[in-house]
Order: structure tokens, then sequence, then C-alpha cells
């Protein structure tokens, strides 16, 4: 806090940010004006001129650049990964200040491993010795102290309750494993946990039905939480999945978002033209959202069952052939002279990228009103998809500004405040006074993401600064300098 003395009448702020162009989260027209911030909140807002010359401890002018919310990544994996890099480079380089940890059933806590392996997919987050969190206060607690550089909002997941409590996960729960499960979920909402995920589409997850699901989301409603799933199939039965997603969380009274919408498989191209208002029609006006992510390729385990030479596959990581990583999986199988599937047993344990969505249906939820951004980034993979440093700005800069597809602040709202309102995250998402200080200064003319396929962790450009809760965390020449982000819900 600023400790200048005040001359009388006049406002003293922390940091006063001049002349930028407001883009304010909320989807309303951007305007030019100036922005003040005293500790961790938003203090003024308004016209140029409004807050007086010489008001601000520090001040900048911000003359062709945007200023907006920090962006809010709506679905990460990110859960192990503010514990063992707390910089989160690869996301605060592209502005974004809040990462939702715990998709897709996938959660550090609360879970441990003794003496296997995390089975697939929750290898995602890291080996046996990741879990260390047998309650989510205990992951609570380490997000404290570690204190990332970024806010985290957390998700609990299905498969690491089933793991957690289960002897047996290829069987539905029975009623005593569901009130286990249950009372896990219970303490991670009372200890700040913003809801939690299914991944349905996991073998850790799939044997559970709707009425598990269900029966399990009522401990999250209980405290206002919000449920995000993989669905069962975004193949040929997405639309039973659509409608098994809806009815699981009406049925437990809690927000729905569809993780990640695809139409995955080449003659499933084009079936976002049923898909989105499918999901309108039968939200029928229970809470339905999606978040989507801005390229065609999908990216998890390496598994037996999405094995194509219908579409292209490379290789994110590969435990015995390390070598092979970045390769596509029909070069190695031609190198080693075997078939597609034999080569890829052979890989095992690995991460893929799926060449497997058609533009057009990417182009049409990223459109959809319904839709928040949100990178589904694997930030332990050796060569991950490029989706871990690019989303944001490549929604910005190819989508919004080159493509068209729609304005900078139909863009901003889709990872800022449309996210916070799904999420419940009180007091972001907008440009408000009383809200907390997460904003960051980008420049619309020139924002792109860098990271490719062949390149995947090139940091975007266009980003000049990011602040977190009031404290400026990294700037483009320095990179990252402070961290103050916390567990928020
Ligand atoms: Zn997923």
């Amino acid at each position: 806090m600023s400790q200048s003395p005040l001359r009388r009448g006049q406002p003293r702020y922390d940091w006063v940010f001049r002349n930028a162009r407001i883009v304010d989260g909320t989807g309303a027209p951007s305007f030019i004006g100036d922005l003040a911030v005293t500790g961790e909140k938003i203090a003024a807002l308004g016209e140029p001129g409004t807050i007086p010359p010489g008001a601000g401890e520090s001040e900048r002018d911000l003359s062709g650049m945007a200023l907006a919310p920090g962006f809010i990544d709506s679905h990460t994996h990110d859960d192990r990964i503010v514990l063992d890099a707390p910089d989160m480079l690869p996301k605060i380089s592209q502005g974004v200040t809040t990462v939702v940890v715990g998709n897709c059933g996938i959660s550090l806590a609360p879970v441990t491993f003794t003496d296997t392996p995390p089975p697939p997919p929750m290898n995602l987050l890291g080996g046996a010795e990741a879990y260390e969190f047998p309650t989510f206060a205990a992951y609570a607690d380490a997000v404290a102290r570690k204190r990332p550089a970024v806010n985290v909002a957390a998700l609990v997941g299905h498969s690491a309750l089933r793991i957690a409590t289960m002897d047996d996960i290829s069987r539905k729960a029975t009623d005593a494993e569901i009130a286990k499960m249950g009372a896990l979920l219970d303490e991670a909402m009372r200890n700040g946990a913003a809801g939690w995920s299914t991944g349905l589409f996991y073998p850790t997850n799939a044997a559970a039905d709707a009425d598990e699901v269900a029966r399990l989301g009522r401990y999250v409603s209980a405290h206002g939480g919000v449920y995000a799933t993989h669905m069962r199939d975004e193949f040929d039965n997405v639309l039973a999945s659509i409608d098994e997603a809806v009815s699981t969380a009406r049925n437990a009274r809690t927000p729905l978002v569809i993780s990640h919408h695809k139409c995955a498989g080449v003659h499933n191209w084009g079936r976002t033209q049923q898909t989105l208002p499918h999901i309108e029609a039968v939200a029928n006006g229970h809470s339905v959202n999606v978040d989507v992510y801005p390229y065609a390729a999908g990216s998890t385990n390496l598994r037996a069952d999405l094995i194509t030479d219908t579409y292209p596959i490379m290789i994110a990581w590969s435990r015995p052939y390390p070598e092979m990583t970045g390769r596509y999986l029909i070069d190695i199988a031609a190198e080693w002279g075997l078939d597609l599937d034999e080569t890829a047993a052979r890989l095992q344990p690995a991460g893929a990228i799926y060449f497997q969505m058609d533009e057009a249906d990417v182009r049409r939820v990223l459109s959809s009103p319904l839709s928040m951004i949100g990178s589904d980034g694997l930030p332990h993979d050796d060569h991950p998809h490029p989706r871990l440093w690019g989303t944001f700005p490549r929604v910005l800069g190819h989508y919004a500004r080159d493509v068209g597809l729609f304005d900078l602040e139909t863009a901003v709202h889709k990872m800022t405040g449309l996210t916070a309102k799904v999420f419940g995250l009180e007091n972001r998402g907008t440009l408000t006074p009383g809200a907390y200080a997460d904003l960051v200064a980008f420049r619309p003319d020139t924002i792109a993401d860098r990271s490719t396929y062949e390149q995947p962790t090139l940091p975007s450009s266009g980003i000049e600064w990011v602040m977190v809760n009031g404290g400026m965390s990294f700037q483009a020449e320095q990179g990252v300098e402070e961290r103050h982000g916390r567990l928020i819900n």
C-alpha cells in the first residue's frame, strides 16, 4: 500500500494506467479510459482524465494497448505444475491469471498411490510421488505455501475419488463407497474446491453410471459448486453423451460444463451443427456451458482405441522411446517395419496428439455463446500440444482479429467474465471497482501465438504485462518477477 502523503481531497493509488483500450470482460463495447489499483483491488475506472494527474504511486501510459481482466483458463491439468513450477510461465505469458485445475475426473487430491504407479489418465499429472495429498485441505495448504504466480480454482476428480475409495474401479460404486466419496467431496468443498469433474471416457471412471454421478453431484451442489465433464463419448454417440451429462447435472442441481467440446473422428466431422443446438434444447433453462481450445487436434494418453490411419497421430511423450517424441506414429511404424497398433503398443506408456477434428467444427464451437476458452494443456508432456503455450493469444490474434470469428470484446468475455460467472469466481473476470486487480495489458494489433506442433513451447507475443491480485507479476521483457496467486472459488 502507498505510504505517500495524501494531498487533501486527492486520492492516491498504487497504480494508475492511462489511455488504455478498456475491454472490461462483460462483452460490452470497449472504450479508451484510465484504471487505478490500490492493494489487491481495482480502485477506480473511468474516462481519460477522471483520475487526477500524479494520483498513482506508479503510472503507465497504455496508449495503443488493451487492458482486460486477467484470462481464466477454464480447463487445465495444472494441478501439479502450479507446485512444481510455480512461475507458471506457459500460462502467465499468455495473460492467464487463474487456472481451473482438476478437469476430466483427474485431480491430485484426495488420493495417494503407494506401490502401484497411477494408471492412465491419472499419470497425466505426473508419477506416484506427485500424489501426496490424502485430503483436499492438504492440497489447498500446498498451494498456499507455494504461492504460484496464478490463482488456482480447483475441481475434484471422480477418478481420484474412485481410486481413493474403491478396491475395484471396473464396476459401479456401492452405496457405502458413494458415501465415502461423498464425504471426501464434502471435505473438499468445505476447504475451497470450486466443484468437481468426471472423465467418463476414461477406464478409471467409465464404470460409473449416471446414478453414481448424480448422487455424488449432490454433495457438490450443497455447496454451490459446478460440475465439469469429459463426456463418455465425443465420437459417434456424442448426442447420447450430451443427454446423459445434462440430465445428470439437472438431477444433481449443479451447473454443467461440457469439457473441450468436439465431434471427434472423421465421419463425425460437421456434427457440431447438431450438437450445439442440441445442448441448448436439452439444457432448456438449466445452466450449461462448454469449454473449447482453438485447435483441430486433441491430446491425451496414447490409447489403443484411438489408433487410426484416418488422421495423423504425433507422439507427445514415450517412456521407453523418448527419442520418438514429436514424431508421427506412421513414420515410426515405417521405420520399425510394424503396423500402427504394434508400434503404439511398443511406445507405451506414452502420450499423443490426435488430428481428429474438423476446423469448421472448431470455429463453430468457438463462436457459440455457450463456449469459454480453456487450453486443456498438458504441462508434463515432453513435446506438448501447442495449446499449452498458445491458446489465449491464438483466440485473440488468429481467430478474433485475423479470421474475424468475433470481435475482441467477445473473445475477452469468453476468457474472463463468462468463465468467472460459470465457475462462481467472485469479484473476478470483469474490470469493476472493488474487483480483484487481475489484469493483462496486451497489444491487440500484434498479439499472436507462436507455439506450433513442431515447436510447441515458444511463448506468445503481444502480452505486455500481467498483474495478479494487484501485484505486477509478469512483464514481457523481464518474465515472471513476483508470485501473487492463491486458491480461489
Ligand atoms: Zn478431457
